[in-house]
């Protein structure tokens, strides 16, 4: 838990959010900005700054945000129609908030290419 870090407030419900799915090792909620009709994050529980962050010890936990994911998007009606999750690392990637997050996104057709 970082004391200035919003995820870690969301997660201990000092901030509000949409939250749309919780256990004991990841939180999703709705993102504040969304930029598809379907726009979730997904956080560990634990403060992570990053992927520039982690441990092997994580490896786990980064594959249990995943298959979460995997079945929001399938309660969300997503999944057939395909989805994206970006997850930045960095400022030069647009991370404005130090917390690794998994961006899933869905529900109209992407824009391409990336970057
Ligand atoms: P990133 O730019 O990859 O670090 O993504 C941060 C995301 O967090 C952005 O899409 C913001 O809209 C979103 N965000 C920031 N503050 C909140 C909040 N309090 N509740 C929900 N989403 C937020
Ligand atoms: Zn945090």
């Amino acid at each position: 838990m970082s004391d200035t870090c919003v995820f870690c407030k969301i997660i201990s419900k000092e901030v509000k959010a949409t939250i749309v799915y919780r256990d004991e090792q990841v939180t999703a909620f709705r993102d504040t900005h969304p930029v598809a009709p379907t726009h979730i994050l997904l956080v560990p529980n634990k403060h992570i700054d990053s992927v520039g962050a982690l441990d092997a010890e994580d490896e786990q936990l980064i594959g249990h945000i995943f298959t979460v994911a995997r079945r929001l998007a399938e309660e969300e009606g997503i999944a057939n129609g395909g989805y994206r999750m970006i997850t930045n690392t960095g400022s030069e990637a647009g991370q404005t908030v130090f917390h690794l997050h998994v961006h899933l996104i869905g529900g109209q057709r992407m824009r391409y290419p990336m970057g």
